[in-house]
């Protein structure tokens, strides 16, 4: 079985001290190749550094909602020279967070709408990640999202009829271990309408461990077999076919080697 972790952190600490030991549990679970990816320029520069390193992994550089107010023009144009880089595959992750606020929502929206342009620019996909902010990153999208190369909703926690707004777009949904949890009844059906050739699955390690771990911390990409079980049962098929579909998926989307 060859699964792709395709939303891992894997500069973030704890991860980041044990990376190779972090990998091997990660192969020895199945889980074969990796999507680690930035939050900010300078964590952009590390991921890419670290990608480098290893074979399977690839890295997407971005400047994340919480981070908006670093943004300004040289950051941006420092991010484009860095998504040149070779392991790069897409812009993000981006996008608008307004269940935190960390960052005033008008530099969350320009630095979105900016990341959007640089994507369409280098004809990479974009990485989104959008917490109590639907209908607000839609409009986004809408109005700067034209011609991009493809667009992945990250961490999905919404509806069905949500995931149905992303799908007629041509847009692609990726579950992370929050599709597990006991009060997450709304994103299991949701999971239920997204077809396995828009369906992707990621760990968001070190954070949402996945049930039935969902009290080991931190997260890491081994843990997201479970993930995939579960996502495996609600679309009517075995762990295997699951992994196939969901990995070939996830090479399409970003033009895996
Ligand atoms: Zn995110
Ligand atoms: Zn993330």
């Amino acid at each position: 079985m060859d699964l792709i972790d395709t939303h891992c952190h894997l500069t973030f600490e704890p991860l980041a001290d044990e990376v190779p030991a972090v990998l091997q549990r990660s192969k020895d679970a199945g889980v074969t190749s990796w999507i680690t990816v930035g939050t900010n320029l300078e964590d952009s520069r590390q991921v890419v550094e670290l990608a480098a390193r290893y074979e399977n992994m690839y890295a997407t550089v971005g400047i994340h909602p919480h981070d908006a107010e670093e943004g300004d023009e040289r950051a941006l144009a420092a991010l484009e020279e860095l998504a040149r880089s070779e392991p790069v595959v897409a812009v993000g992750e981006t996008g608008l967070d307004f269940h935190y606020n960390f960052s005033k929502q008008p530099d969350q929206k320009r630095v979105f709408a900016a990341q959007l342009e640089m994507a369409r620019e280098l004809d990479l996909p974009v990485v989104v990640h959008s917490r109590n902010a639907f209908d607000e990153t839609i409009e986004i999208l809408d109005r700067h999202g034209e011609g991009l190369k493809g667009v992945v909703f990250h961490c999905f926690s919404g509806s069905a009829e949500q995931a149905r707004l992303l799908l007629e777009r041509g847009y692609h949904i990726s579950f992370t271990g929050v599709v597990t949890f006991k009060n997450a009844e709304t994103v299991r059906e949701a999971a239920g309408v997204v077809p396995l050739d828009r369906l992707m699955v990621e760990t968001d390690c070190p954070y949402m461990s996945p049930e039935p771990v969902r009290k080991q911390k931190p997260n890491e990409p081994a843990l997201m077999v479970h993930t995939a079980r579960l996502l495996a049962a609600l679309k009517g098929v075995n762990l295997e076919e699951f992994a196939r579909a969901s990995t070939r998926t996830a090479q399409t989307f970003f033009a895996l080697g």
